[in-house]
């Protein structure tokens, strides 16, 4: 169903005597059948035209051609946190920088705008009676679920890397298998990677590791991920000799990420997916056998987490990003006793946020080892269980929640400076440690006793 403002977008350029059509991931999902999350919109007017036609239509003008690029981008007052993007149809010519081309032609084939976009997927056409235009044969491509290049695969990523990455993305978002042609060229053509931008790399290896299928796609292009994580192709057939593993460290990796749950809007978490490709990212480096042949990985948690930091300033991660992902291979391999107190410790130790996220991927890490393995599941489940059961009763899990302020100390005669935090972390341990109840006059006494007050 073509939404109001799309509709009234096509019509207005129709009605002014242009073709337009919806075209790329929007078409794509339609006929795919699954939720479309943008509309882009192609056009044979020019862009200043395309300006002219809309605002006249009602339409505002928020980004305007000044890129040679030719995309204009408006919003309708019916809908004004809708955006509509219409690009003049293009034929770009050559890319120097291997991103951007350096001069475009705008064009009134629509043939021509076909053959530059990247995937037949990607190449599809409606028209405002949901007509579907296909000059690449992307409809069969979608019902039999294969990515493919359009052109020379070769040709198409030297012209632009980033397309091997949006390759790898769209199978991890679709399931759909990328095809053979397509796939060798794009793991000759991987190193090609490293002309693109952080950013954009960040965005694509995002929608790869949240991705439902992105354990599959990882595998299957493993040359290519391995351009950016280079550490993950020391996993590939890393027999970690220890009873606990029954199957070669990326498989484990994979099998890690595939059991980390999907969220209501249908990826994953991107913490914990990440957390979960890093987690052991740090185990070659550390790696060790000894005189009985068994293997040994100590502190891979450190090794990994500086892997994971690394990684996170290379990419530009958001800064809260990278202390997740940081702190979650930190802790991956670190459990509390199964009992009340120890969980208490550690969820304030981790912080509450965070716990929910180590814990998930805590989970899949350990339903991923060999049947010697079953006892920490166990375990786990256990104080996963503790643990909803101590959040359910809104614990005191840091100096915030403690029944007194600082000012209470200070009036109960301690000198106002570093002293007074010393008291309330010494009483924030006792109420952890259940020695002690959140109760204000409880708390008071115990001061009193303590500093002799
Ligand atoms: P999604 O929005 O789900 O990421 P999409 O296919 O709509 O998927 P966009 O990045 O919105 O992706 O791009 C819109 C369309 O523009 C694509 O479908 C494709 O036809 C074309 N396109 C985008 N990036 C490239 C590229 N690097 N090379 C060639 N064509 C591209
Ligand atoms: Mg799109």
């Amino acid at each position: 169903m073509i939404p109001d403002y799309i509709r009234k977008t096509l019509s207005a350029l129709n009605d002014a005597g242009f073709e337009a059509y919806i075209v790329g991931g929007a078409v794509r999902d339609t006929l795919r059948g699954v939720p479309v999350h943008d509309y882009d919109i192609t056009t044979s007017a020019l862009p200043d035209t395309v300006t002219k036609v809309m605002t006249s239509a009602g339409f505002k003008l928020i980004i305007d051609s000044s890129s040679i690029y030719g995309t204009v981008v408006f919003t309708h007052p019916d809908a004004p946190s809708d955006k509509v993007e219409i690009t003049t149809f293009r034929s770009d010519n050559s890319y120097s920088d291997r991103r951007h081309p350096d001069d475009v032609s705008f064009t009134s084939s629509l043939e021509e705008d076909a053959a530059r976009r990247d995937f037949t997927v990607n190449s599809l056409y409606m028209d405002i009676n949901e007509n579907i235009i296909d000059p690449n044969g992307g409809r069969a491509d979608i019902d039999s679920g294969i990515i493919r290049a359009i052109g020379n695969p070769s040709d198409r990523f030297n012209e632009d890397a980033l397309r091997i990455l949006r390759a790898v993305r769209f199978e991890a978002v679709t399931g759909f298998k990328i095809e053979d042609e397509t796939s060798s060229a794009m793991a000759h053509c991987a190193p090609l990677l490293k002309n693109i931008s952080s950013e954009r790399i960040f965005s694509e290896l995002t929608g790869i590791v949240t991705g439902p299928y992105g354990p599959d796609a990882i595998r299957h292009n493993i040359e290519v991920v391995s351009v950016i994580i280079p550490e993950l192709k020391l996993q590939v057939d890393f027999d970690q000799k220890s009873k606990f593993h029954d199957r070669d460290l990326l498989t484990h990796t994979l099998d890690v990420l595939a059991g980390i749950p999907l969220g209501e809007d249908g990826v994953k978490d991107a913490a914990v997916a990440y957390s979960a490709v890093l987690h052991d990212i740090g185990k070659p480096q550390v790696f060790t056998i000894d005189e009985d042949g068994v293997g040994h990985m100590k502190k891979h948690n450190v090794a990994g987490m500086i892997i994971a930091e690394r990684l996170a300033d290379e990419l530009k991660f958001p800064n809260i990003l990278k202390q997740e992902v940081s702190q979650l291979v930190m802790y991956h391999d670190s459990f509390p006793e199964p009992e009340r107190k120890s969980v208490r410790k550690f969820i304030a130790t981790v912080g509450v946020p965070l716990c929910d996220k180590l814990f998930a991927l805590q989970k899949a890490d350990v339903e991923a080892h060999s049947v010697y393995g079953k006892p920490r599941i166990e375990r786990l489940k256990v104080i996963m269980s503790l643990y909803d059961e101590i959040m359910a009763e809104e614990p005191c899990l840091t100096v915030k929640d403690l029944k007194v302020r600082g000012g209470d100390v200070i009036d109960l005669g301690i000198e106002k400076g570093p002293m007074v935090g010393k008291v309330l972390d010494d009483v924030l341990a006792r109420v952890l440690d259940e020695q002690l109840n959140n109760d204000k006059d409880e708390i008071i006494n115990y001061i009193k006793e303590r500093y002799s007050l």
